[in-house]
């Protein structure tokens, strides 16, 4: 027979009870977390003493029942676990470890405790204390799976409580929250609902929702969660079906992911996963993942970037760490070792994965290998270490569509232009350079992002000896007919002349192709500060017309016959060479650039004059 009694849950519980309500009134949703896992805790705990012959099954399933009653503003969770004597229910929550509360308070008073709020709970064990952020009063009917009776307690937001006798039967636990006045939101199935599958989805122990609906004839009542996710299953049990229905349950997601990582690292540091590169097409959507992180399945929070790098949050996925506690701090996670560990573990994990598929996959690597490309440019930039673990599986992809890695290109092209990648940024804009390098049989990448170019920086600066060349910058030597170039200093003169531009570099080579007369090139250098200029503009710096680059030359093709005829005409006088040559000329700009509008006027105005001494 229990005794009734009345208490007060400490002398400080006056303070600590405004101090939970107030601090963590941002994140107030995790009471319904806390309540919930306590219960799950309960059940795995009854499963265990089974297991070990210390207590007998009753053989009822395990469930754990969440009940909304609007009319009596009350939430209930109710389990049918390990239960409490009335002895372990003062013990475990009518006395609370204050110490280390106290020292809370007495931080937050002065100021200090910032950091520590999301330590709070979980810390000191206050988890069912959360449930006094949504509730004025909270009752507990317990009975213990012993065959002690069954307790009841009583406790005021104020920390008062009574302890009686209840009349519950069943062994179990049933926490009922009386819903604050200004809390009805939580009276609300739709939140709960929301609630229970953002927190809950994964709990071990089967979780039903009665939100006082009637269930329509023969409908069964189905777990809101999965006890049993697939990340808990070893990767040699999981199909490729599996893991698609789950990203696309977990994520919303009606797209199927392009590849995944089954994590499942053991001890020392004991934690399972999965991540997804998701399908995303950057041009059109932010790149913006989710990783979930949980502990021993339940939710803990969304991209922790102390976990898991924040270039790797464009993946999607799951991580459940047991060995983090279920509260964690931000300044507690950075200063963690394991947390770093485990942080480069999963680093590892996604290299190893990109240099397996690219080795033994590469087809199937080739195919997504353009929806991962901003992923993986991005986190070599970002990351030296990654970059060193995936450099071979870094993929240049061709003008011809097909895929090469920097490693493969470099080694074709030894015998050509040893150490230099060239690329295009622009096919069409570039064509006339292009055709010149497809007819010398040298490969060309095609970069399609803003991202490419400074991917190629960061390569260069991580092998040193390499270069990425643009097809309008110098032209290679594979290109030229070696030795055969000839000065020109009348020709010289007269595309000075026709340029208005006297500080015009010429330069003469011997190009192999003879249709082309002349073209524009630009060092490299010069145009990347150009780019670099255009890309402070377009962020919002100052809008200028592109200017003539500095550094650039016009080279004239001395095998080209119409350079031949306009010498010859040179020589014997003919007023045509200076329109021919100013001609010549707006066709090499026009080939590596865009016209400026007074350009382009010219452009056409000569254009139609030439057709209209054609048509004479
Ligand atoms: P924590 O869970 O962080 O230890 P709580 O205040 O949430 O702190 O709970 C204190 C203790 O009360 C738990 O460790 C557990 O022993 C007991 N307890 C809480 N809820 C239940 C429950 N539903 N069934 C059995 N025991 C419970």
């Amino acid at each position: 027979m229990i005794e009734k009694k009345t208490g007060g849950i400490s002398v400080n519980t006056e303070n600590i009870f405004p101090v939970i309500k107030k601090w963590l009134y941002s994140e107030k949703d995790i009471f319904l977390r806390e309540i919930v896992s306590n219960a799950a805790d309960a059940v795995t705990k009854l499963k265990r003493l089974i297991s070990l012959g210390e207590a007998t099954d009753n053989e009822v399933p395990y469930r754990i029942t969440v009940t909304l009653d609007k009319a009596a503003r009350t939430l209930t969770v109710e389990d049918n676990g390990i239960g409490m004597t009335e002895e372990e229910l003062e013990r475990y929550i009518c006395s609370i470890a204050l110490s280390g509360a106290v020292d809370f308070i007495k931080k937050y008073e002065s100021g200090e405790g910032e950091s520590t709020k999301n330590g709070i709970i979980g810390h000191f064990g206050l988890g069912f204390y959360s449930s006094f952020m949504v509730s004025d009063t909270v009752e507990i009917h317990t009975r213990s799976y012993t065959d002690a009776p069954a307790v009841h307690l009583c406790c005021t937001a104020d920390g008062d409580y009574e302890i009686d006798q209840s009349d519950r039967t069943e062994r179990g636990t049933e926490v009922i929250m009386h819903i604050a006045e200004d809390e009805s939101e939580y009276l609300n199935a739709a939140k709960i609902s929301e609630m229970l599958q953002k927190y809950c989805a994964f709990m071990p122990v089967e979780i039903y929702f009665e939100d006082g609906e009637e269930k329509k004839d023969g409908e069964k009542a189905l777990p809101i969660n999965d006890t049993e996710p697939l990340w808990q299953r070893s990767a040699s049990d999981c199909t490729d079906e599996d893991y698609k229905s789950f990203y696309q349950k977990v994520f919303s997601d009606y797209r199927e992911p392009l590849f995944q990582i089954h994590i499942n690292a053991d001890y020392p540091l004991n934690f399972k996963g999965i991540l997804y590169f998701p399908r995303i097409n950057p041009q059109y959507e932010s790149i913006e993942g989710q990783v979930k992180l949980y502990y021993n399945q339940v939710f803990v929070a969304d991209n922790i970037k102390e976990v898991i790098p924040d270039y790797l949050l464009m993946l999607k996925g799951v991580l459940d760490c047991p060995e983090l506690p279920l509260n964690v701090s931000r300044s507690y996670l950075q200063t963690n070792t394991y947390v770093s560990k485990v942080s480069a573990h999963i680093v590892k994990k996604v290299a190893d994965k990109l240099i397996s598929l690219c080795k033994n996959e590469r087809e199937r690597y080739e195919k997504v290998f353009d929806d991962i490309k901003t992923f993986v440019e991005y986190a070599a930039m970002r990351d030296g270490k990654f970059y060193d673990r995936t450099k071979d599986a870094l993929l240049l992809k061709l003008t011809d569509g097909k895929h090469m890695t920097i490693g493969e290109y470099l080694d074709a092209a030894k015998e050509k232009h040893e150490n230099t990648v060239y690329y295009t940024t622009d096919p069409a804009m570039q064509a006339q350079f292009l055709a010149m390098y497809e007819a010398a049989d040298i490969p060309v990448v095609h970069f399609d992002s803003m991202l490419d170019t400074q991917f190629a920086a960061a390569v260069e600066s991580h092998m040193g000896n390499v270069k990425f060349l643009r097809v309008d910058a110098d032209p290679a030597s594979a290109l030229k007919n070696e030795g055969e170039s000839t000065e020109n200093d009348a020709l010289r003169q007269l595309f000075v002349k026709v340029s208005g531009n006297d500080k015009l570099t010429v330069k003469f080579e011997a190009l192999k192709d003879p249709d082309v007369p002349a073209i524009l090139s630009v060092t490299e250098e010069s145009r990347r500060m150009e780019d670099m200029m255009r890309m402070y503009r377009m962020a919002g710096g100052e809008g200028e017309d592109l200017a003539f680059p500095t550094e650039s030359a016009l080279i004239l093709n001395t095998t080209s016959t119409l350079m031949t005829q306009i010498d010859g005409m040179l020589a014997k006088g003919d007023e045509k060479a200076e329109p021919l040559a100013a001609y010549i000329y707006r066709l090499a700009l026009l080939s590596s650039r865009k016209l400026s509008a007074t350009e382009m006027q010219e452009f056409l105005r000569e254009s139609y004059r030439i057709l209209g001494e054609l048509a004479q």
